[in-house]
């Protein structure tokens, strides 16, 4: 049953089978058993996919990763390592960070999602800001194709970054397992950064936070980390677990700058400034490493905290320009509260990247449908704005259509006829990114309710 969904649960559908291999070798051998079977293959990583993109639509075999999970060399001389597909990320940086490395990319799933589901979204996080996605961190990786060719794609293990030719790293990086299996991946390894400066800043209201992210981008400001959460949200976290967030705050951002110690008080004082003219009403600094855990601790604690309030939920993923963010969050409460759901924010604001919070109960006639209505509008919503379907949570099965709407028809078709390039039977990961795909919905998406 754990294999019938992903972390977006409002469609489901069992696989044939799960298989659960140990090296390389073992994924070719189930991987030409289905080419020899016609089968469709899903590659799946932890399953912490918020867009139902390994969801078993035609069922199949899911080919998971959990057991790929050794780091197999650090080359601390060229800051780079060699782990299989199925680590999860954080441990890439708990097995380097005596020696003052880290892995970038920060999925606030990072102690669970793995590097590969990582690569298969193009996976982001709070300070992907400054650090850029999981792109500009993965240098190569190889990869079983669908017929049972393994490639290595980009750098290996033992040679120099750059690569001659086409990017087909790159062109892998975001296609949502549907090239391939990865097993193994040569990662980069940043230097920890030497000076942090890490502040909660409370505002009355979601308006006067966005207005100073995008103020503060205006001044040259490149800050590692800006994420934005709004009073439902705050209000959850802090029933949970206790930090000592301000219940009535209208909205708080968490504020990160980092780099060397020289300076780093001068951007400081700039940002407080900003803060200031945007109506924050307190600037509470981190003041200790352990403040500064504490802070992080909060913001990546968000979605657990929503258990305790809504049986169900849906986590959307738009981006919008910076500056279309006050519009964007009004047009998710309106939406909400139109259909009579919930909704709680939390947004890597820096980067434009929203992700509303959608209650609903599946138990009530009638919930189900609203929720998705509500979802769907918001991305309609951040593409008319100039913005995407997608900040780092994937297409999926959930958006397929959507991208009808983001992409002209020849777009499309150029998409998949690259894909056709890694896979022409189309048996890797079917279903998902493309609109008019099968899908598992049990519910009647026409009769939702107008937002
Ligand atoms: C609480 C929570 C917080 C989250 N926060 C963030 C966040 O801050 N930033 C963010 O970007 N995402 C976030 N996510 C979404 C999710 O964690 C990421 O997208 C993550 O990259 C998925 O990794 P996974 O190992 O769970 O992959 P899965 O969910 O198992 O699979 C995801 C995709 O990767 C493909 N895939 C998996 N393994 C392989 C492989 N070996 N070869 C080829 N393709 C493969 C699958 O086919 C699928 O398309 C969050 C999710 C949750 C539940």
């Amino acid at each position: 049953m754990v294999y019938e969904c992903d972390a977006y649960t409002m469609e489901k559908h069992l696989p044939d089978a799960v298989a659960l291999p140990r090296s390389t070798e073992e994924v070719v051998r189930v991987v030409k058993l289905c080419a020899e079977h016609r089968l469709p293959i899903i590659p799946r990583g932890t399953g912490t996919s918020l867009s139902g993109a390994v969801l078993a639509v035609d069922g199949g075999v899911i080919i998971g990763t959990t057991r790929l999970n050794r780091i197999l060399n650090v080359d601390y001389r060229n800051r780079r390592a060699l782990v299989e597909a199925g680590v999860p990320n954080l441990w890439i940086t708990n097995a380097v960070k005596q020696r003052g490395l880290m892995f970038a990319p920060d999925p606030s799933s990072q102690p669970s999602s793995t590097i590969a589901g990582n690569i298969a979204f193009n996976a982001g996080g709070p300070h992907t800001l400054k650090h850029g996605a999981t792109t500009n961190h993965v240098l190569g990786f190889d990869m079983v194709l669908p017929d049972g060719e393994v490639v290595w794609l980009g750098a290996t293990p033992d040679g120099g970054e750059d690569v001659e030719g086409y990017d087909l790293r790159g062109a892998v990086i975001g296609s949502e397992g549907m090239f391939g299996v990865i097993t193994r991946v040569v990662v980069r390894l940043m230097k920890t950064p030497r000076a942090f400066r890490t502040m909660l800043v409370v505002f009355n209201s979601a308006d006067d936070a966005s207005r100073t992210v995008s103020d503060i981008i205006a001044a040259g400001i490149i800050p590692v980390a800006m994420e934005l959460m709004d009073q439902p949200i705050t209000r959850a976290i802090e029933d949970a677990y206790h930090f000592g967030l301000p219940m009535d705050a209208g909205a708080v951002l968490i504020i990160e700058l980092e780099g060397h110690e020289a300076g780093i008080d001068r951007q400081l004082e700039r940002v407080t400034e900003l803060c200031r003219k945007n109506n924050a009403r307190d600037l509470k600094p981190a003041r200790t490493p352990e403040e500064r855990a504490a802070l992080w601790k909060c913001r990546k604690s968000a979605f657990g905290a929503i258990g305790r309030i809504s049986p169900n939920f849906v986590t959307q993923d738009g981006v919008v320009p910076r500056t279309k963010l006050p519009e964007i969050m009004h047009f998710i409460y309106d939406a909400a509260k139109k259909l009579g759901l919930g909704v709680a924010n939390v947004a890597h604001a820096g980067d434009g990247n929203i992700h509303p919070i959608i209650f609903y109960d599946e138990r009530i006639a009638g919930d189900v449908e609203k929720a998705y209505a509500c979802s769907t509008a918001i991305v309609r919503r951040c593409i008319e704005l100039g913005g995407t379907a997608t900040g780092e949570h994937g297409i999926g099965v959930e958006k397929a259509e959507l991208m009808a709407v983001q992409y002209s028809a020849d777009d499309l078709d150029a998409m998949q006829r690259l894909r056709r390039a890694f896979d022409p039977e189309g048996r890797c990961n079917p279903h998902k990114m493309f609109p008019s795909g099968k899908r598992c919905l049990n519910f009647n998406p026409q009769r939702q309710v107008a937002v």
